[in-house]
């Protein structure tokens, strides 16, 4: 069904897709594919969602690029060839630009198209969407594939509008930018720092580095892929894929089944060893019980505080680097290349604000509450995100009895049925966010687990002549507490770690864990009961 316009400015729809990364994209190949009139908006002049937005120096994938990539046609898999073990924002985005193309989906999205607001109209069991530039689709399903980590948190720098130079964000990096030979200071030590801050470092004259709370970084031992090493994994594409859909973490990893306190010490370090050296998040892999026993954390993060001893020179700045408030792990695992060894650079100076907080930035840097005083002419901000629920916030949302989704989540939290939708909002339906395993798996699995479970909904309800689905608000709360109530049975949510997985980065941000910490397998298997059962945990009408 091809889609229909209304008036110049009123486009009629099966399904309107907000967003254009790796979700968008499958949404509008898949349900195309299978006769839906559906179309994407996307803000962007570009697809790659998050691979377009984050092109900051150093910014890398950390799930291997093998993995971190559709599964879902076989042709597609055989002729990409990837470089590196991990892949480099430029490479992603060149691969979703190639799927655009291959799939012909660009002339079914509008770029530079900001979806404002929507509102759902029980009457015809259709969403009128509108947007920034004054468009309007009306669409039977509204399919919110807008991203965890797509909404930049609000800066909350005292005093920085009072800073004279040039402001960058990690988040929309202008392309082209040259900092050679300038003194920059980068705010945030989390993934995005780890990445940013030892590709700078290569590049100004002086770099200050202001940290508030340190994280574990584990070393990346990224590399060109080896001759032969791409074809052998080609010819064992398919089998790769089912394992990576087998494992909690949507890729395949060889985890140690032993539990890190029944082996001795020598074999306990020996094993950390051998992980650091291997790299990559595989190191959460070394012991089974390390998300779920606080002695075994402890001993992976003595493990890791030994490693920044080693490897930094200067003792104090050793200490001030060595996390002590919360497990590893609790805050998503920070992967990044020379991130301890950077700091050995003679034009890198790290500044500590835990304990000396900054207390106002200045014409010419900043000032810290003792008086210390730091100047640089460019300000980097990697402060994070406004994750989960920042995107759908961002709108105004109004579901049945014009209800608000920015007042239900603002005051609550993200309240979802499976984490695929919020009672009171019918047929909007979220794609690998929260609720879902999303950001606590190889995301590109857990898009494709949604996509594909939402086309087979989407099909059932047209041959049956269904109108709409909403989540059943019993069914939800029992989610809702479930997604807790595992999250609470492991480390996750111990200690101060300010982790944006429960919305602590945010001030007055609801506090709830929100990916769901059972992994994909467990989640596919309440899916299938879900669809099994007409679809168990919904109403549909
Ligand atoms: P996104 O890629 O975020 O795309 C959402 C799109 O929706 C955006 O382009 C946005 O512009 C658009 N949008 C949002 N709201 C609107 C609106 N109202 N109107 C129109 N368009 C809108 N995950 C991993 O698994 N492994 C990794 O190593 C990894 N590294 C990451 C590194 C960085 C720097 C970041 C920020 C995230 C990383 N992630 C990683 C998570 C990453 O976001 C996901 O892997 C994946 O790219 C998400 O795809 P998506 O399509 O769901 O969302
Ligand atoms: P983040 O993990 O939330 O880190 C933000 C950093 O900014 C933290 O160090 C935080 O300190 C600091 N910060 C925020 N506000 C501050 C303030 N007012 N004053 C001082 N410091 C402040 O955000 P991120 O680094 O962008 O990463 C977000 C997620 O994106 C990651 O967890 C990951 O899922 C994904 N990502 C992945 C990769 C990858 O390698 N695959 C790379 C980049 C991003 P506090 O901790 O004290 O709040």
């Amino acid at each position: 069904m091809a889609a229909a316009a209304v008036d110049s400015a009123t486009t009629e729809l099966d399904v309107l897709v907000v967003g254009a990364g790796f979700a968008g994209l499958y949404l509008l190949h898949r349900l195309r594919k299978d006769g839906f009139a559906v179309r994407a908006v996307e803000s962007a002049p570009e697809v790659g969602g998050t691979w377009y937005w984050n092109r900051y120096p150093g910014a890398r994938c950390d799930v291997e690029s093998v993995d971190y990539s559709y599964s879902w046609d076989e042709q597609l898999q055989q002729e990409w060839d990837w470089k590196e073990k991990y892949p480099a924002q430029g490479d992603i985005l060149a691969y979703l630009k190639h799927v655009a193309d291959r799939f012909d989906l660009r002339k079914d999205i509008d770029f530079e198209t900001t979806v404002t607001a929507a509102t759902w109209d029980g009457q015809s069991c259709r969403w009128t969407a509108r947007t920034s530039d004054g468009r309007e689709y009306v669409a039977q399903f509204l399919l919110m594939a807008v991203g965890c980590l797509s909404v930049p948190k609000e800066i909350d720098l005292p005093g920085v509008d009072a800073f004279g130079g040039q402001v960058l964000r990690t988040w929309g990096w202008p392309e082209g930018t040259d900092l050679a030979g300038r003194r920059v200071c980068v705010v945030g030590t989390g993934s995005t720092g780890a990445q940013v801050i030892p590709a700078l470092a290569e590049e100004v004259e002086h770099l200050t580095v202001v940290q508030r709370t340190p994280n574990f970084v584990i070393p990346t031992r990224n590399r060109p892929l080896r001759e032969g090493e791409l074809e052998a994994i080609k010819a064992d594409y398919v089998a790769r894929r089912e394992r990576n859909r087998n494992h909690p973490a949507g890729v395949f990893r060889a985890d140690n089944p032993k539990n890190a306190m029944e082996v001795d010490e020598a074999e306990r370090q020996a094993t950390f060893q051998e992980r650091w050296e291997g790299g990559g998040i595989n190191f959460l892999g070394a012991f089974a019980d390390l998300m779920f026993d606080q002695a075994a954390n402890d001993a992976i993060c003595d493990f890791v505080r030994a490693k920044i001893d080693e490897i930094v020179d200067d003792p104090k700045v050793a200490e001030l680097l060595k996390p002590n408030s919360y497990p590893l792990g609790a805050k998503r695992p920070v992967v990044a290349t020379d991130y301890y060894e950077t700091f050995n650079r003679p034009n890198v100076e790290l500044v500590d604000v835990r304990q000396n907080p900054i207390e106002s930035f200045t014409p010419a840097g900043l000032r810290l509450a003792d008086g210390e005083q730091h100047e640089f002419d460019t300000l980097v901000l990697a402060t994070g995100f406004d994750a989960f629920t920042g995107a759908f916030t961002k709108m105004d949302i109004r579901g049945r009895d014009g209800l608000r989704l920015r007042d239900v989540w603002r005051e609550h939290g993200p309240r979802t049925s499976l984490g695929l939708a919020s009672a009171g909002f019918p047929n909007m339906l979220m794609v690998a966010n929260a609720g879902s395993p999303s950001v606590l798996a190889n995301m590109v699995t857990a898009i494709e687990q949604h996509v594909d479970w939402i086309a087979e909904l989407l099909d059932y309800m047209r041959v049956r002549n269904l109108r709409s689905i909403e989540a059943d608000e019993q069914a939800q709360e029992k989610w809702v507490a479930h997604v807790e109530e595992v999250a609470n049975s492991t480390l996750w949510p111990n200690g101060d770690s300010g982790s944006w997985y429960r919305g602590a980065n945010v001030d007055g941000k609801p506090q709830i864990f929100m990916p769901y910490a059972g992994g994909v397998v467990e989640y596919g298997k309440a899916l299938e009961h879900s669809a099994a059962n007409d679809y168990e945990g919904f109403v549909l009408a």
